[in-house]
C-alpha cells in the first residue's frame, strides 16, 4: 500500500517551463494514446488554456469534438480537451484533458488541493 500512497503525492508539471499543470488525483486513466504516445486523460488541470475553437475529429474510438490546449505559462501546446464524444463507451472523456506524457515533469505534490477539486468531489 505505501506504493499507492507514494502514487497519491505525485503532480506533473509543463516540461518546457515547470509549470504545475495537475496531480496523479485528478488523473482518470493512463491509457489512452495521443499524438506522441502514452497520455493521461486528467480532470480539473490547472494552468491550461484553449488554443483553438471546437473542431470535429476522428479518433481510433469514433468521432469526438476536441479542442486544442497549451500551457499558460509557455504557450506549449500540451494535448486536446473533450467537448464531446459520440459513442457511449467514450463519454467518460468529455469534460477531460488529454495531455501528452512526453510533455510533463513528474514533481512533488502540492499538499492543499484546489478549490476546483473541492467542487468535483461534492
Ligand atoms: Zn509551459
Amino acid at each position: 500500500m505505501s506504493d499507492v500512497q507514494a502514487q497519491s503525492d505525485m503532480a506533473f508539471a509543463c516540461g518546457a517551463c515547470d509549470t504545475p499543470l495537475f496531480q496523479s488525483k485528478d488523473i482518470i486513466t493512463t491509457i489512452l494514446s495521443g499524438a506522441m504516445g502514452k497520455s493521461f486523460l486528467v480532470r480539473n488541470p490547472t494552468n491550461i488554456g484553449f488554443s483553438s475553437g471546437e473542431k470535429q475529429i476522428r479518433l481510433t474510438t469514433g468521432m469526438h469534438v476536441t479542442r486544442d490546449i497549451e500551457c499558460l505559462t509557455c504557450r506549449k501546446p500540451l494535448g486536446w480537451y473533450y467537448v464531446k464524444a459520440f459513442e457511449t463507451d467514450q463519454k467518460f472523456k468529455e469534460g477531460a484533458y488529454l495531455i501528452e506524457k512526453a510533455l510533463l515533469v513528474p514533481v512533488k505534490a502540492q499538499t492543499q488541493p484546489s478549490v476546483f477539486s473541492f467542487l468535483w468531489k461534492q
